[in-house]
């Protein structure tokens, strides 16, 4: 059996919380009440997204088309225009 340990305090009185948006479960210790997921995921922009954000706006995409597409907010896109450089 696995056990789990909190990542505040490091108590192994941990019990399942549900889970996380994404689906990853979530856990809560009993000690210090705080809630954690076990396997985090990132939820970074990938480099791969980012080459797909910057080819669609070289097409005149529109940013509300892009987020739509990608599940990206449009802060993220306008973020990605402002580092790259213009042709
Ligand atoms: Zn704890």
């Amino acid at each position: 059996m696995i056990v789990i340990t909190c990542p505040h305090c490091e108590s192994p009185d941990c019990i399942k919380f549900g889970k996380t948006d994404s689906g990853t479960p979530r856990c809560r210790c009993h000690a210090c009440k705080k809630t954690f997921a076990i396997n985090p995921k990132s939820r970074a922009l990938t480099p791969d997204k980012e080459r797909i954000i910057v080819a669609a706006l070289q097409e005149r995409t529109s940013q509300r088309g892009i987020a739509r597409l990608l599940k990206v907010s449009r802060l993220t896109i306008r973020n990605v225009r402002k580092k790259t450089p213009r042709a």
